[in-house]
């Protein structure tokens, strides 16, 4: 099964998709939490990703691509995989649509997570991030057990650069030119748009249902 999640910033993805790799056994790829990875190892990667990342750029597409060709090859991937904010361009998508055709897993199921505009920036400011685990929380429907420190490993957490007002606002300007042009590409394929504003438990039962079959594809 491949499995691409898509959604505005702030939508949920990182928690669905840790849900989805847990329960149908895939890894579960994030562009983002990748070049976050390179970032704090200072690696060459690292250094060009942290500047984009903390101003709400995107990565070259050549490097996105690579690093998820390289990553997808490998063999954890070989029985299927969830990707979380990729591909998040049209020149991405190509690229992702070239190197999946004919692939043995089949063609790829695209779950939207809508959550509206209005919405986001309130959820985004109140997300706050393990920096050990990665494992992400939000303050207003998904705390932590103990106040400011994470469930698994008891580190602090911390609030991304990336979601701090500012940068959130040209994240989502980003996302409104870019990806939701990429969006509406795999809206003709096999598609489910999910109530991402529903609690976490029940997107992640709408997408379950999605993913066992249940539900007839939404063709536009
Ligand atoms: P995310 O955690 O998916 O919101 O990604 C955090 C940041 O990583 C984004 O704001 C971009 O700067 C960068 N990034 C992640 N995925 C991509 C991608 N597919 N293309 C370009 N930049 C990306």
């Amino acid at each position: 099964m491949i499995v691409l999640l898509f959604g505005p910033p702030g939508c949920g993805k990182g928690t669905q998709a840790e849900f989805i790799a847990g329960r149908f056994s895939i890894p579960a790829i994030s562009t983002g939490e990748l070049f976050r990875t390179q970032c704090k190892a200072g690696t060459p990667l690292g250094k060009l990703a942290c500047s984009i990342i903390s101003s709400g750029g995107f990565v070259s597409d050549d490097v996105v691509n690579g690093f998820v060709a390289e990553r997808i090859s490998a063999p954890d991937c070989s029985s299927g995989f969830l990707l979380d904010g990729y591909p998040r361009t049209l020149p991405q998508a190509e690229f992702l649509d070239h190197t999946l055709a004919g692939h043995k897993l089949g063609p790829a199921i695209s779950i939207y997570l809508a959550v509206p505009p209005s919405t986001i920036l309130g959820r985004v400011t109140a997300r706050r991030q393990c920096p050990a685990c990665s494992h992400i929380y939000n303050l207003l429907f998904q705390p932590p057990r103990v106040a400011g420190v994470c469930d698994f490993d008891h580190t602090p957490l911390i609030t991304r650069e990336d979601d701090r007002e500012s940068v959130i606002l040209d994240r989502m300007r980003a996302y409104e030119e870019l990806t939701r042009p990429v969006v509406a590409r795999y809206s003709r394929s096999l598609y489910f748009s999910v109530n991402g504003t529903l609690p976490a438990a029940d997107v992640s039962a709408e997408i379950d249902r999605v993913l066992d079959g249940a539900l007839v594809p939404v063709l536009s």
